[in-house]
């Protein structure tokens, strides 16, 4: 990566997320060639980063979809996937977003419990049209992941036990409306281990084989997302290793595998960077106050988590301090005792690994414009979101004044 902050924020102002397009290439290119032996789709997870350029680029790279909200559906399609190509997944659905997912003929409904099957089964019928799903299985598995981004065990919201799974294909297999073609797990983000990924591999793929033998034959084997990212010192899972391994473990089955990133495409590819506003000392402590802030950013504030970060182009005078925005919330901070060289008025810093969950999870809170959002592709940068202005902030209130 090439970018030129400086020259950036001068173009654009601060604060902005860019993003390097090639790098996402790479990493979808790295991913869907490991899968090279079999039928597999890349399905991108829309959240990661939803913006719309983001998910055309990789639509152009031939990747898939996988989406939490109707919302995100939509974005798919916008930017020409295929809807042969698009999950719909999540522990809730509104009972529009159904209606809308079947309408609109995507790949399939990945289905999270019995009362959700029902509801999809009753919609499917009311339509006229058959419903095609999967069921998402919670192989009640420690993922070994921060706790608020795991979700293969039993403890968490997500999927079903194996033994209402089966009784969930049954279902489909007794019903006119249900068409079970795909199963579904997804144990957590930002995994850093093999082992555990695979142990639940292995318990769902012994539920196809026991479905099999009941002459229920499920086409798509999707193994969720969850692939790590370096954010500081991690050692990542080998993409090789990881495709070789689910592979194994669905030898002698004829099955497309599915796999959904989201961090893993994105989460590197993306810079966030601020302006010094100024600094203060409050008794021993120094702060370092920039223009960002956590409704940009709030990965530190949400899951304590840490990125690399830089002061551009200042070396001198290192000491401890926080990084913090101007918010009034001792949780908006971006770092918190952190080695930074002294900093003057302007100067810019930049936080890395931030192409994932960064964008997407920004607000307005404090009246705050979410930032604009750049494109950095084969040496050139463009615009691919304003920043909003204090008229888009309001445009939706000021009709209703008394
Ligand atoms: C969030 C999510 C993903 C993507 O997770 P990453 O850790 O970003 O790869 C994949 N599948 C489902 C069902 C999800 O909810």
């Amino acid at each position: 990566m090439n970018i030129n902050f400086k020259e950036l924020a001068n173009k654009y102002q601060t604060p902005y997320y860019v993003y390097d397009f090639d790098h996402i290439t790479k990493q979808y290119n790295e991913l869907k060639s490991a899968f090279n032996a079999r039928k597999s789709l890349v399905s991108y997870a829309v959240k990661a980063n939803s913006n719309l350029s983001v998910i055309k680029h990789l639509a152009q790279q031939g990747a898939g979809a996988d989406c939490v909200s109707i919302g995100e559906v939509k974005r798919a399609l916008k930017v020409g996937i295929a809807p042969y190509k698009i999950i719909f997944s999540g522990v809730g659905k509104i009972d529009d977003e159904i209606r809308q997912a079947l309408e609109l003929d995507i790949l399939m409904i990945n289905v999270e419990s019995e009362a959700e099957l029902e509801r999809v089964d009753s919609i499917s019928k009311e339509l006229g049209k058959e419903a095609r799903i999967s069921v998402r299985v919670n192989p009640n598995i420690d993922p070994k992941t921060h706790p608020y981004i795991s979700t293969g065990l039993h403890e968490n919201k997500f999927g079903v036990d194996i033994d209402t799974a089966k009784r969930m294909y049954i279902k489909c297999k007794n019903s006119e409306n249900l068409d079970a073609v795909g199963i579904h797990l997804h144990i957590g983000s930002q995994l850093t281990e093999l082992e555990p990924i695979k142990e639940s591999v292995k318990i769902v793929a012994d539920l196809v084989r026991n479905l099999k033998a009941i002459n229920m034959d499920i086409s798509f084997f999707d193994v969720g997302g969850g692939l790590g990212i370096v954010y500081d010192d991690e050692k990542l899972i080998d993409t090789n290793e990881y495709a070789q391994m689910i592979l194994e473990a669905l030898f002698g089955l004829d099955i497309t595998i599915v796999c959904e990133p989201g961090r893993f495409l994105v989460g590197n590819a993306g810079t966030f960077v601020t302006k010094v506003l100024y600094e203060k000392v409050n008794g021993d402590k120094r702060f370092v106050i920039v223009d960002g802030a956590m409704n940009d950013l709030i990965r530190p504030a949400l899951y304590n988590a840490s990125h690399k970060l830089e002061v551009l182009d200042r070396t001198e005078d290192v000491s401890d301090c926080n990084l913090v925005g101007p918010i009034c919330e001792s949780g908006d901070f971006f770092a918190k005792n952190v080695d930074l060289p002294k900093t003057e008025h302007n100067d810019l810093v930049a936080i890395y690994s931030t192409g994932a969950y960064c964008f997407t999870m920004s607000s307005n809170y404090n009246t705050r414009g979410k930032v604009a959002e750049i494109a950095y592709e084969n040496g050139e940068d463009r615009l691919i979101r304003k920043r909003e202005t204090f008229e888009d902030l309001i445009a939706l209130e000021e009709d209703y004044l008394k």
